[in-house]
């Protein structure tokens, strides 16, 4: 499975934990972050991760684009709900995208927990369930 791996700069320590906390899950699959949230992952956990433009500089568009053509299988995305960001319609834009293409998305900690287990029991399949967009 490809995960994306995003987390607002006081989101990024909590997401640095979570990965370790779950690195024996998340290392079987292909990592994908925003410029420095996936620096912060590479450095700090040992994990291979492509990497993205930064956030605001566009990464979140380029991880949109991945959902949008049927690449990317989850995201976790550690959102700051407290602190404006310069690039809110890019974020909302993921969002979005991950409804539009009914990719599992977690905005917080709690929810990736979830999903994670989920992904290490088999539980994502929804692929095989939603029909293509394109039909
Ligand atoms: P960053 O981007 O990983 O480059 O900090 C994350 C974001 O703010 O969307």
């Amino acid at each position: 499975m490809n995960i994306a791996l995003i987390a607002h700069d006081k989101k990024k320590d909590d997401l640095i934990r979570f990965v370790l906390a779950y690195k024996p899950i998340i290392e079987k699959h292909a990592l994908f972050a925003t410029g420095t949230t996936g620096k912060r992952i590479g450095e700090e956990t040992g994990l291979s991760v492509h990497r993205f433009r930064s956030g605001p500089l566009g990464g979140d568009q380029e991880i949109g684009s991945y959902i949008a053509n049927n690449n990317m299988d989850l995201v976790l995305f550690f959102r700051d709900p407290l602190t404006a960001q310069p690039h809110e319609p890019d974020v909302s834009a993921l969002i979005r995208l991950c409804d539009v293409y009914s990719v599992p998305l977690a905005t917080n900690m709690g929810t990736a927990e979830v999903l994670v287990k989920g992904l290490e029991r088999g539980d994502i399949e929804w692929r095989s369930v939603v029909k293509d967009k394109e039909e």
